[in-house]
């Protein structure tokens, strides 16, 4: 009988290490799926400008000047495209864009320096409400394109 309840006392201990240490997995799984999250988001926040790679937190925007292009159906019609097509002159962030901008803007297809009336040249793609922007170059290097 002494025998049997330390065996049943030993298989109760064993089930709750057993249940502690499940938890605690849960546990640490949900803090780092949390803190993934968490930098995940702060990535999204903390993007680069394009054209003077300062980091740029949430409000502090590239200006730029979007040129939709709503293709037009034989019918005359417009119809709104799956994915969105335009174009895109790309300024600067508050920190490169003239004339308060004082950072240099660099070209990150011709790495030349965009001069102060200058401008990149960017295509934006849109598809479900998710932007890509790809710099197709600037004022020096697409000059007469
Ligand atoms: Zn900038
Ligand atoms: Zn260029």
């Amino acid at each position: 009988m002494y025998v049997l309840v330390i065996v049943l006392t030993a298989a109760i201990i064993v089930y709750l290490l057993h249940i502690m240490k499940r938890l605690r997995k849960n546990d640490y799984s949900a803090l780092a799926n949390r803190m993934a999250r968490r930098s995940r988001s702060t990535l999204k926040v903390l993007k680069p400008c394009p054209l003077c790679r300062t980091m740029l937190s949430r409000g502090e925007r590239v200006h730029t000047v979007v040129f939709s292009r709503q293709p037009v159906a034989a019918d005359g019609s417009t119809r709104p495209p799956k994915i969105k097509e335009s174009m895109v002159h790309m300024f600067g962030c508050p920190y490169c864009r003239p004339p308060e901008g004082n950072q240099s803007r660099t070209c990150p297809v011709c790495k030349r320096e965009i001069r102060g009336d200058g401008y990149a040249i960017a295509r934006m793609f849109e598809r479900n409400g998710r932007k890509h922007v790809h710099v197709l170059g600037c004022t020096e290097c697409r000059h007469g394109r």
